[in-house]
Order: structure tokens, then sequence, then C-alpha cells
């Protein structure tokens, strides 16, 4: 059995695992991400593979980072939440472990995962959505990660899908990823509680009667309890999510769409919307087949296990 390791590098965490062929995490571990250094993040991802391959054949090192990674799939160019910038991760990870290691997006990464071994196994023509405080996304067309001309592709969450619309932490105005999020989720029902607390009576409650303390799991309780203004905000959220699948269909087509995240714990509450929207509003509707929704399978290790594979092609 060949194993390679996979690490998953985010802005306040670092998770590596050694993973087997056929996708299967067999160790793994945690570290806080000493974002604001560059030269300790390489560090402390070198003593994760170091602790990790003691006593086992590793073949190569695959690392899902948090920011825009260039075509050669080596150096960092930008990342919004850590230090890098223009920073040659691969090649300072590489002398440091002793091993080949190749640098991913992580949002990619995970969409590699979840369509190899997850939700998306047997569809060569997929996009992974990741649906948390942000938008990331993956898009897999005809068997291989579409990375695009310079390998930044596929970041579906600043597709700017409202004129005018609110600013985004990329500078732009209204990015599909400030109108279908989770930070989407609070902003609206914050907006509802202020505009008609009427409405809002079970939400104000848990955030002590002040709209900005509304947080993203009191809006989820409090839909749960069929408080009508965090229903109105999981609903506008899930017409928002539809109608951009419904543009990545338009654009990809698509046999299947994968929705994963944070947001997605709490499915149960909008998926259904989703479906309905989706399918209402796709482009040619009637007139092709329809690109199935499904949730995501693997969950947070899902950037682990992608990176770990795309190593393994090394
Ligand atoms: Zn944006």
């Amino acid at each position: 059995m060949v194993l390679s390791i996979g690490v998953d590098i985010g802005g306040t965490k670092i998770a590596a695992g050694v993973v087997d062929e056929d996708g299967r995490v067999v160790a793994h571990l945690l570290r806080p991400t000493p974002a604001g250094d560059a030269e300790r993040v390489a560090e402390t991802i070198a003593e994760a593979v170091g602790e990790l391959a003691e006593g086992r054949v590793i073949g190569a090192v695959g690392l899902g980072a948090a920011g825009f990674v260039d075509e050669t799939r080596s150096v960092v160019r930008f990342a919004p939440n850590l230090a890098w910038r223009e920073e040659p991760l691969r090649e300072k990870v590489a002398g440091l472990v002793g091993l080949p290691v190749v640098v991913e997006n992580d949002a990619n990464a995970m969409a590699w995962g979840e369509a190899r071994f997850g939700a998306g196994r047997g569809e060569t023509h997929l996009v992974c959505v990741t649906v948390g405080t942000g938008i990331g996304g993956g898009i897999v067309m005809g068997g291989s990660l579409y990375r695009g001309r310079w390998g930044m592709g596929a970041e579906l969450g600043h597709m700017q899908v409202v004129p005018e619309g609110r600013l985004c932490g990329c500078g732009n105005l209204g990015c599909w990823e400030q109108y279908a999020s989770g930070k989407a989720l609070v902003v609206e029902a914050r907006q509802i509680a202020e505009a008609d607390p009427g409405r809002a009576g079970t939400l104000l409650e848990m955030a002590g009667g002040a709209p900005d303390r509304i947080d993203g799991p009191m809006v989820t309780e409090a839909a749960r309890r069929k408080d009508p203004a965090a229903l109105a905000a999981f609903s506008a959220m899930a017409d928002w999510l539809a109608q951009g699948l419904d543009d990545l269909v338009a654009v990809l087509d698509p046999g299947l769409l994968v929705l994963g995240g944070g947001v997605s714990d709490a499915a149960d509450l909008w998926i259904d919307q989703v479906r309905e929207t989706f399918a209402r509003n796709m482009t040619g509707r009637g007139h092709r087949p329809q690109a199935d929704i499904r949730l995501a399978e693997l969950g947070p290790i899902a950037g682990v296990v992608g990176a770990a594979d795309l190593a393994r092609a090394l």
C-alpha cells in the first residue's frame, strides 16, 4: 500500500494526515497555524510531516494552502489570512522534509478529495461549492482538476452577483459569498431583526435584544424553533445559492454539484429550497439532464485527503 501525506493549511489550524490509496486516513494530527510568520508555517508543516512519517514509508506530500497558488503548483502568490507573499512553499517544505511536494489551493484540494473518495465518486464533471464563512470552490472537468491558466481558477465566491452590492473582503462589491454564505446568513438575519423586530422574537431573545449580537449558531437554532426572521434569512441564502449554482451550470454543464462547508451542517434547513429554485431557474430546463445536487461526505478532512491524493500522482 502506497501512503502519502496531505496537509491542509488554514488561517487558524494546520491539519495533516497519512492517507492510503483508497482515501482512508490512517493517522492524523492538528497544529495551530503560526499565521503571522511564513518561516514558522513551513517549519510547522515539516514537523507535522516528520511526526506522521515516523515508522512509515511515505511517497510524497501534498499541501492544500488557503491562498492563490501559481500554475506550477509551487508558489503561494498571496494569502488573505496568512503571511504568504510570493512564498516558495513547495521548495521550502521539500527542503525540510526530503520528499516530493506539491502545493494546491485548499478549496481545490477539498474538491479533489470529494471527487475521488466522497460525494463525487464516479462523476467526471463536477463542481464542489464549500459554503462556510465565505464560499470556496473547486472544479473537476473530464476527471481532472481545472485550475485555469495561472492556477487561480474556481474562485467561485467572488462572482459578482449584485451590482453595487455588499462590500466583499476581496475589495469588490456584490460578490456571491456576501449573499450565500454563513456570513450572509447573519447579515440577513440582523437586517430583518433591525427592520422588523416583531418577526425576530426568538432570535432577539437569544441575542439579548441586540441585533448586532446575532451569530450563525443563533440563526440556525432560531430557524429550528420557527423564528420567522431566521427562516427568512435561510430562505434568502438558499435562493442566492441556487442562483449561483444555475450560473455554474450554464457555464460548465457539470453532472454534479457537491455542497460542503460549515453551513451544510444545517442543510436540512435549506437544501430542499436550493434544489427547487435551482431546478426552476436552470437555463435550458426541460431540455437537458439536470445536474444532481449532493452534500459533501468527507467533512473537514476532505482537504487532507485531496492534497494527499494529488501528491500521489507526483
Ligand atoms: Zn469578493
